[in-house]
Formats: C-alpha cells, sequence, structure tokens
C-alpha cells in the first residue's frame, strides 16, 4: 500500500537513528524502507543491544553501539531520536554539536501518514483512552488501529503500510518534545499532574511540552479539553468533558454520559469505575467524534470493556472481600482516583521508590477514606511520617503487606483490599508490571489456601 507523497522525502538521505529500542528499530526499518542510508546508534552494548546490532546489520542497516556511539564523526543530513532518550545525553549532543537536523521518531511516522490521527496526552489515562477510542471507531466500522506510547511504535505501523482510515496515538510529554509538523486531527488533553520532574526542570516545563500536541492544529481540526481548561495556543474546535460541570459539552448525570442533553451511555452497565473512567470515556467519545459523526450507541460497544492490566483491575473477590490491582498508579493523582472509586472500609498498599515528592497532599484524603494502610518500599517510612492521622504499618515485603491485609480483612465485611503505590516500583520490581504480577500471585495464593482450608 503506498505510504504518503512524503515518502520520497527520505530518498538517498543519510539518517541517523539515535537508540535502538523498539522505536529506534521501527524508525530505521520504515528509513530503510523509504530508501535513507540508516546508521543506529546506541550507547549501550548488552547482549540484547548486540542482539538487535546483527538483526539490523542482517537488514542492510549500519549499527554502531558503546561508547565509539557517542564519538561518532560522521554527518548527516537528519537524525531521529527514539522517545526513552533525553537531548542532554553525550549521543545526542554528538549529533547537536554538528548542527544536524534532530526529530523524533513519533514525527518521522506521521511525516508518513496519509490518514487522520487521534492523538491523545495527560498525566493519567492515556492508555485506557486510546484503547477506549479505538474501540468506538472500529464499532464504527473503521479500519483503525492504535500505536505510540501504548506499544506499539507508530514507525512499525508505518513500515506495514499506510491503509488505516484513522490512528490513535498514545502521545507522551517525551514524544511531544520533538515533533515539527505533527498535526492531529484531534487532540485529546485529559489531565495534567505533577509527573516526570526528574526529566523535567518543573511542572511548567512538563505542561509545556505536553501543550506541543495543539501546536500544529488549524480551526478545522478539533480540540477535547476538560472542562474549564483554558489554553490560549488552541486553535482547532474546542469539545469539553467534565464529571462535575453541567455545562460541558460532555457531562455526567448520576452514572450517564450526557452529550448535547442525550444520554449516551449508562456506566453501570459496564465494567467502567470510578469517575476518573467516566472522563476517560467522555474524552474518547468527543476523540471519536472529531473523525466521524457515525458513532453508535456506546452501549453495546463498551458493555464488555475492561480496563488494561493492573488499573484498577479487580483480581478477586474472595469471602466479600474485593482484591483490586491497581499497580500502575505511579503518581499521587492516579492514587487519589483509585481511592476514591472504593466504598466501604478499604485496607490501602501504598508506596515504592522515592522519586523526590511527598504523599502529604493526600493525607487528608487518606484519613478520611483508608481504614489502614500498608506502607512498602523505600519511601513506606516517609510516608508513614506524613499520614501520621491514619492508622498505618510498614513492611518490607509484597507478600508480608498482602498477608497483614488478609488478616485486617477478616474483622472488616464488605471491605476492599487495593494496591494503588502512587510511585514507581524500581526499588523492588523491575516495572509496574512485574509489581502487580506478584500482588496477583500472592493474592490468588491466599485465596486457594482458604478455600482449600474451608474444604478441608
Ligand atoms: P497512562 O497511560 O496515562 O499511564 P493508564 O490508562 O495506563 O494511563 O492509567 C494509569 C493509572 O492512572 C492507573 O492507576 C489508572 O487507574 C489511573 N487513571 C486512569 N485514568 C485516569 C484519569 N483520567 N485520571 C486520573 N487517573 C487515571
Amino acid at each position: 500500500m503506498a505510504l504518503s507523497d512524503s515518502s520520497s522525502i527520505y530518498f538517498g538521505k543519510k539518517v541517523c537513528v539515535l537508540g535502538l529500542g523498539r522505536s529506534g528499530m521501527a524508525a530505521s526499518r520504515l528509513l530503510m524502507k523509504m530508501g535513507a542510508v540508516v546508521t543506529a546508534y546506541d550507547s549501550l552494548n548488552t547482549p540484547l543491544h548486540f542482539e538487535r546490532e546483527e538483526t539490523l546489520r542482517g537488514e542492510g542497516i549500519d549499527v554502531m553501539i558503546g561508547p565509539d556511539a557517542e564519538r561518532a564523526s560522521a554527518y548527516y543530513d537528519l537524525a531521529i531520536i527514539s522517545p526513552g532518550i533525553e537531548e542532554n545525553t553525550p549521543l545526542v549532543l554528538n549529533i547537536k554539536e554538528k548542527g544536524i537536523p534532530l526529530i523524533g521518531e513519533l514525527e518521522l511516522a506521521y511525516t508518513l501518514c496519509r490518514c487522520p490521527v487521534v492523538a491523545i496526552t495527560g498525566s493519567n489515562g492515556k492508555t485506557t483512552t486510546t484503547e477506549l477510542t479505538t474501540r468506538i471507531l472500529e464499532s464504527a466500522g473503521l479500519n483503525v488501529s492504535s500505536c505510540g506510547n501504548i506499544g506499539t511504535p507508530m514507525s512499525e505501523l508505518m513500515v506495514k503500510g499506510d491503509f488505516w482510515d484513522a490512528l490513535v496515538v498514545e502521545t507522551s510529554s517525551f514524544q511531544l518534545e520533538t515533533i515539527r509538523t505533527f498535526r492531529p486531527k484531534v487532540a485529546v488533553w485529559l489531565n495534567l499532574s505533577p509527573n516526570h520532574l526528574d526529566r523535567y526542570h518543573s511542572l511548567k516545563d512538563y505542561r509545556d511540552a505536553k501543550l506541543r500536541i495543539f501546536e500544529n492544529q488549524h480551526v478545522d481540526d478539533v480540540a477535547v479539553l476538560p472542562h474549564g481548561e483554558n489554553f490560549p495556543s488552541v486553535k482547532a474546535r474546542v469539545i469539553t468533558f467534565s464529571t462535575k460541570e453541567a455545562s460541558a459539552d460532555l457531562m455526567l448525570r448520576g452514572s450517564e454520559i450526557i452529550f448535547k442533553g442525550m444520554s449516551v451511555l449508562d456506566l453501570k452497565e459496564t465494567n467502567l469505575r470510578g469517575s476518573h473512567n467516566a472522563a476517560n470515556v467522555m474524552a474518547a467519545f468527543a476523540g471519536a467524534m472529531g473523525i466521524t459523526r457515525k458513532i453508535p450507541n456506546l452501549r453495546g460497544v463498551l458493555s464488555d470493556y475492561k480496563t488494561p492490566a493492573h488499573r484498577c483491575e479487580l483480581i478477586t473477590k474472595h469471602r466479600d472481600v474485593r482484591w483490586i490491582n491497581d499497580s500502575k498508579a505511579t503518581n499521587l493523582d492516579a492514587m487519589e482516583q483509585a481511592i476514591r472509586s472504593v466504598q466501604g472500609p478499604l485496607i490501602l498498599i501504598a508506596g515504592g521508590k522515592d522519586k523526590g515528592f511527598g504523599f502529604a497532599p493526600i493525607a487528608e484524603l487518606v484519613r478520611e477514606c483508608v481504614t489502614f494502610a500498608i506502607l512498602i518500599g523505600e519511601i513506606r517510612h516517609r510516608i508513614s511520617e506524613e499520614w501520621a492521622c491514619v492508622p498505618s504499618a510498614t513492611v518490607d515485603s509484597m507478600e508480608e503487606a498482602v498477608l497483614l491485609a488478609s488478616r485486617m480483612t477478616d474483622s472488616l465485611s464488605g471491605s476492599t483490599v487495593l494496591l494503588s503505590p502512587g510511585t514507581s516500583s524500581f526499588d523492588m520490581f523491575r516495572d509496574y508490571i512485574e509489581r502487580g504480577e506478584t500482588f496477583r500471585k500472592l493474592v490468588n495464593r491466599l485465596s486457594s489456601i482458604t478455600e482449600s482450608n474451608a474444604h478441608s
């Protein structure tokens, strides 16, 4: 299938790709397909990098890995940077010093894409909203795929060919830092809360990077915004959503989502819980409306949708106790939403890596809503001090946390145990997935032991 007419712009060009992760691999292959002369660089030389070097070399792509990559002397017409690489690293500085133009992998893929793009950004809810938007557009009969931060780099889809009616792109602030012409037909802004402050100097820098999602939009494009958010840089037609304000274009009445006075979905008829998921559905609906007016009734479309694993995921309901895995909650806003979505006695398992921010901002909410907090990870003692008003205990492992939670629920009927760490996992686990899977295994083991004890 033909790619965009701009495909010829890379023909015969000398292009280097910085970073040999999934995005870098995809960008290298896409450029190769477009007839460019490609060299891929990475500062690391782990066994995985050697393996990737071999693979790409087999496809005709030159590769340099390890410290030599940071001293490469060749000149290029263009450099492509992967989103995981910061611009002040030696690998990138070496390229910048030569005055080589630099764009991100997302920008590269976009220049070759002919279908309309829905781009979704926010501190929390991007993956869920990207999935919801894709599902709604599919139900309208469109050939659509999701890509970007959700997993499949956009370049990987472009290598296969550009045959979609629309693409839904989960877009991180890192990707937006290096766009140039990226112009989504629909740009969705979900929310903003302090995040990635290890990469950005301030919340303003992080916000400014995200705001670039609107930078190239025209008046005939669509911007989906939370009601009350007023960005002077937005030129596109605005659709607003709110879980609180009745004057928003999409609003919540009880559990029903209302658009132009009409109920489009009753959340009670879905597996989606919490006002944060109501906001995600509204944003997804508005995002899909920016592409097509032929949206079917959401009732049938979303009735069996489940949020992705590790996002307020119900693992089991055992002896009247609900065990919920929200391991993806790596900041306080996500944790707050999870706490608010629970009714009845709540045992909260929180903590993890000390990312430099305290947990004091939500102490009052925790005091109101949490029966007992079990604190884990390197930040556990700090949280314990900041939540002095909350009954709590510190423990040294997830196993201890689950056992203690189980003992506590013995006397709390109708209770919920919620793992919502509020910070990242790297002090104890490889990533949030390993943390969530560890929790799941421990909970499942516990319920099978209590089941078999009950039968013996
Ligand atoms: P992202 O891709 O932005 O990290 P996810 O959909 O993966 O977002 O969800 C990450 C975490 O944020 C989960 O804990 C989830 O329950 C929570 N979350 C989802 N949507 C929202 C929202 N709209 N506002 C706040 N938190 C949310």
